[in-house]
This record gives structure tokens, sequence and C-alpha cells, in this order.
């Protein structure tokens, strides 16, 4: 059976005209789905049983399967699904002042073999169509109980979503239409290890979202060693492309940056990296490490405050992200590699 949400609105359009040829057969199906959280036709009660029968046999509004959901005491809710190949991806709702962010997963793994991220330890998986991206959030909407309590998208899962255009763009399409998930632009974030030729294609097809650039390090040689992407594509030229990224007046581009022990945490960093950013809209997310396999550690909470301040003391707006779901290993692909862990004991 057909992924409902890998149809894109004309092809919507083209099986219902097969079924009901009264347009706006569309527009109802469309926001039973996306705006109600309907996850049966049958439910549909405004259009006709036969065609709401055809139209159960026809695509599947529930394409994901979770198998495994974990909660924190903060309420982070991590849930793990499987796909009908029995590839394993994971999404996260992270409550956030009385609202929810939402970080999705585009990919099944990840290639780009970061050496601090749980994912990509294992090289491998695929790319998520279309559907099973979108899938996620219309799954963590129905969980929430309505569109509107789940406010920001960041694309800050498993994979690389700029590897994977080919499924992102249309994703995004149906994420910022008011014909589908109706989000703002300015609520949707896409992150990036750094994939260049991405971030141009991004910029110059869009659509028009945030982007968030994980940076991670200040100097090549160290860039290249925890992320191996730099080799191919180094500051400079990622700065060039940042540089050239569409921004809307008052938006910035976020730059992500793991902090590590004794890797990335000096003050000659924080001076590199005041370098790298002046003249560009940009704030800092800085992440304390999550541990795992890597071996690779969080500074310690003084050090990582005297970092954040001393960026501040530059001008560079920087936050600091609360290690939420920590217990829960809600840290890019922990759960999957649990679960996995778990299975091979
Ligand atoms: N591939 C994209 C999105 C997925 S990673 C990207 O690289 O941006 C999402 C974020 O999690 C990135 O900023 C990454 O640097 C961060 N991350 C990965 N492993 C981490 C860990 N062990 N501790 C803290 N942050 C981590």
């Amino acid at each position: 059976m057909k992924n409902f949400f890998d149809l894109s609105f004309e092809e919507l359009e083209e099986l219902l005209a097969g079924l009901d040829p009264r347009p706006f057969r569309t527009a109802q199906v469309l926001r039973w789905v996306y705006t109600l959280g309907a996850d049966d036709f049958r439910n549909m009660t405004d259009m006709p049983v036969s065609m709401r029968e055809s139209l159960a046999g026809l695509c599947d509004l529930m394409p994901l399967r979770e198998i495994e959901r974990s909660e924190t005491r903060d309420q982070t809710v991590k849930f793990l699904h499987i796909l009908e190949d029995g590839e394993m991806i994971e999404s996260v709702l992270i409550p956030e002042d009385g609202h929810n962010t939402l970080c999705i997963s585009t990919q099944s793994g990840c290639n780009m073999s970061c050496a601090f991220c749980e994912t990509g330890r294992n090289p491998g998986g695929r790319n998520l169509t279309t559907g099973e991206i979108l899938a996620q959030i219309v799954y963590a909407i129905r969980h929430s109980g309505d569109r509107l309590n789940v406010r920001n998208l960041v694309f800050m899962g498993m994979g690389e979503p700029l590897l994977n255009l080919e499924s992102l763009q249309p994703a995004l399409e149906v994420i910022l239409s008011d014909r589908g998930l109706n989000f703002s632009p300015r609520r949707v974030t896409v992150s990036t290890c750094g994939w260049v030729p991405g971030i141009i294609r991004l910029a110059t097809e869009g659509p028009d979202v945030n982007l968030a650039v994980s940076l991670n390090a200040t100097d090549d040689k160290t860039r290249s060693k925890i992320m191996p992407v730099n080799r191919q594509y180094p500051i400079g030229s990622l700065m060039d492309a940042v540089g050239r990224f569409p921004l809307k007046a008052r938006s910035r581009i976020t730059f992500e940056y793991v902090l590590i022990e004794g890797v990335n945490d000096t003050q000659e960093d924080v001076l590199r990296l005041q370098k790298l950013l002046k003249g560009l809209p940009a704030k800092v997310n800085l992440i304390p490490c999550n541990e795992n396999f890597s071996g690779f550690r969080a500074p310690s909470e003084e050090k990582a405050r005297a970092f954040q301040d001393s960026l501040y003391d530059y001008g560079v707006l920087a936050t600091m992200r609360k290690s939420r779901g920590q217990e829960i290993g809600a840290a890019c692909g922990q759960l999957k590699a649990g679960s996995a862990r778990k299975q091979h004991d």
C-alpha cells in the first residue's frame, strides 16, 4: 500500500479525481489529515463511505510503526520507528517553554562519520522518502494531540538532510504549505554538517527555511579530524557558502558547536570562532558533548560557561543547549543504537 505522505498534492488530486470528480475532495482530505490529524480514512465523516473505503484500500495513513518510546522526567519523548523494509529511525519531541520542538530524521543512518556522533558510528542506512519524513511529523502531532502543540521543527535527527534534498524539498513544501502542515518558515530549521553543494542548492532552489551549520571546530586540522566532511569542504568554503545563504530581515544562521573537552574548547577557539563569524548574522548554539562510544566528553560546566561568556565578550550571541533527555540518550542516534545493542546482547 502506498504511503499517503509520499503523494504530492497533485498526485492526491489525480487519485481522488478517479474516485470523485468534484475538486473540493482534495482540500477535504488534506484538512482531515494535516489539520485534524486523522489516522483512518473511515473516520472522514463528511465523505461518502464508498470513497473512504476505496482510499483506505489504496493508501496508508500510518506508515510508521513505533517500536520503542522513552520519556524523561522533563517530558522529552523519543520515538523509535521501524520502516517497511526494517530500517529504523527516531524522532524526538522536546518540550520548551510550553511548546514543543520536534527533531526529525532524514536518513536511517549516516555516512558522514563524525567522530562524536552515534548515528555515524555504523555507516549505512538509506535516504528516507518524502512520506517517511512527513510521517514522523504527523505521528508526533497525533501524539501531542494538536498541530499547534508542535511549534518548531528541526532537521537534527539521524542523517544529513542536505544529502537527501530529493525527499527533503518536497517534504518542506508540504510542511510550509497552508494546504499541508502550515508551519511558518521561521519555525523550520535544516541542520547540516557542512555539505557545501547542498547549502548552495538549498539557497538557490529553496524553499526558504532557517539554516543551522554544525561547525564544531574552528580550524581545519581539528575539524577534519572530527568531521571528515571538512576534508572535502574545508571551513573557508563552508563559510563562503553560508555567507551567500539568503536571509530574511532579523534572521540569523545558527552555528552548532558541540563542546568537546580538550578538542575545541580553548580560548583560541573562542578567538577563531568570533573571527569566522564576523560580519555574519549568526548565533552560536553550544552543545555540551553527550558521552557515548567515542570517548569524547563535555568540558566542565564552568569551562563551558566561560566559553560562552568569552563569546559574549566578543559580541557573539551564544546559547547553551540544556542537555535534555540525556538519560534516554536523546542525542542523535542513541536510541536506535541502544535498541540494536539490546537485540545483540
Ligand atoms: N547531519 C546534520 C544533522 C544531524 S546531527 C548535522 O550535522 O547538523 C544534529 C546535531 O547533533 C549536530 O549539530 C551534531 O553536531 C550534534 N551531535 C552529534 N553527536 C553529538 C554528541 N555526541 N553530543 C552532542 N551533540 C551531538
